[in-house]
């Protein structure tokens, strides 16, 4: 591949999880990539690392007193990364030409506007962001068709189902798909009684099996929010039904999701549980890199095992499936209310079980409306969070 090729990637949450992995994989292929911007909220030091390590043309910090810090600290150590701060200025950014690709790798809402300017300005969207896509949904996916911008699912499950629909499903809408089985390991949790859920730390809930990931994702794993945001995300990203779309609870996570077509064949993608395989497929598609992720070795499988999630113990996800079939506004709800309810719980402010009473009182009180601009979104979503932390408040009210 000679220099022109090289393509520029911007790393939206280059400091978390997802980000580190990305850069990771960019190292492996330093032939291929150039990371021209990097961007983080707070996290000065961790982003000063990558800065010296990567050397990008820019490094934007959300938080001022971060931008200054690490602006400051880049030209004692003699780098050229020029240092930006907020927003406006990540989504000018990402939109510009000298960028090719843009992993959306934000936690939460924070990173609904530069997705959408991503997907607004023709970038290759690496998306994990999944949160972005749960509030805009349709809307994103029309910026994308507009700018002939390509979003590639990067979260394992939606990223199986990408690789598993041929190039012909992806673009037909009677390609003869039946079902999608949307696999989910079913978390740390998945064997605790009621009384057991009552009393579980946040240590607890973040302890997953099998990947290793960021707080947020973390807990949403553990009270099946995730998979409940996952299955809006794949209605939105494939173009299908609530009903088209079967949750398995697949502890072992070997298996990241499958697609079952009408003559019977059902199509898996399967691989160890580390997401460098989907940003490298995401990164890549259609062609295939390095990821530095071992192969799976069959003779090493105890087995593989299947059930259905439980949405008594798991309400969550009977909560974002009610979200999706309200439609409009309610998955910006959801998504806010869960965003406050997580924060709530990991502070110790909120017990396990609180957390979804949280979700569920928010949607039953805030106002829906259909979902037709980003201005109306943005509405629900600062609305959900007043009155969810209005109903935090009264929580705290009542057990202290
Ligand atoms: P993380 O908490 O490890 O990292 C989050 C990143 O976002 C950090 O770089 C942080 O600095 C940045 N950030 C946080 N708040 C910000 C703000 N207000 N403005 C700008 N930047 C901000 O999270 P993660 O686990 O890497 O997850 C990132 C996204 O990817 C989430 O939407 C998650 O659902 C999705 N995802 C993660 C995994 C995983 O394995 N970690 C898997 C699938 C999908
Ligand atoms: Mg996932």
């Amino acid at each position: 591949m000679d220099v022109s090729q090289i393509q520029s990637v911007a790393i939206l949450g280059s400091t978390g999880s997802i980000g580190q992995s990305t850069l990771d994989v960019i190292g492996r292929n330093p032939e291929r990539y150039q990371v021209h911007l990097l961007s983080a909220n707070v996290s000065v030091q961790a982003m000063f690392r990558q800065c010296e390590m990567c050397r990008p043309a820019l490094a934007i910090m959300q938080d001022a007193q971060a931008a200054e810090h690490l602006q400051k600290k880049c030209r004692q150590a003699g780098l050229d990364t020029e240092v930006l701060q907020g927003n406006d200025a990540l989504c000018a950014s990402v939109s510009a030409d000298d960028v090719d690709i843009v992993v959306a790798a934000i936690v939460g809402a924070a990173g609904l506007n530069s997705t959408l300017a991503a997907a607004s300005s023709g970038k290759r969207v690496v998306l994990a962001n999944k949160e972005a896509l749960v509030m805009s949904g349709s809307l994103l996916m029309q910026h994308a068709a507009d700018s002939g911008a390509l979003i590639v699912p990067t979260d394992s499950e939606h990223n199986a189902i990408f690789q598993c629909m041929s190039d012909h499903s992806l673009s037909n809408s009677d390609a003869g798909i039946e079902k999608i089985l949307l696999t989910g390991s079913g978390g740390p949790l998945r064997n605790c009684s009621i009384d057991e859920l009552r009393v579980v730390t946040p240590q607890q809930a973040l302890k997953h099996p099998n990947w290793s990931m960021g707080p947020k994702i973390s807990i949403d794993s553990a009270t099946l929010m995730n998979k409940g945001l996952e299955v809006i995300e794949a209605c939105t990203l494939f173009s299908l039904e609530l009903n088209e779309i079967d949750v398995l609870i697949h502890p072992e996570s070997v298996i990241h999701s499958m697609v079952q077509y009408r003559d019977g064949s059902v199509l898996a993608q399967l691989g160890r549980p580390d997401m460098r395989t989907p940003i490298a497929h995401a990164l890549a598609w259609p062609e295939r890199i390095e990821s530095g992720v071992t192969p799976l070795d069959f003779t090493e499988l105890a087995g593989l095992h299947f059930e259905a999630p439980d949405l008594e113990r798991f309400p969550c996800l009977r909560l974002a499936y009610e979200a999706m079939q309200t439609g409009g506004t309610a998955p910006t709800v959801l998504n806010a209310a869960n965003e406050i309810a997580v924060e709530a719980f990991l502070a110790g402010s909120v017990s396990f079980l609180q957390l979804a009473q949280l979700v569920e009182d928010t949607l039953e009180y805030a106002k829906i409306s259909p979902a037709v601009d980003l201005t109306t979104i943005i509405e629900a979503d600062t609305e959900a969070r007043i009155l969810a932390s209005s109903k935090l408040d009264k929580l705290r009210a009542l057990s202290s």
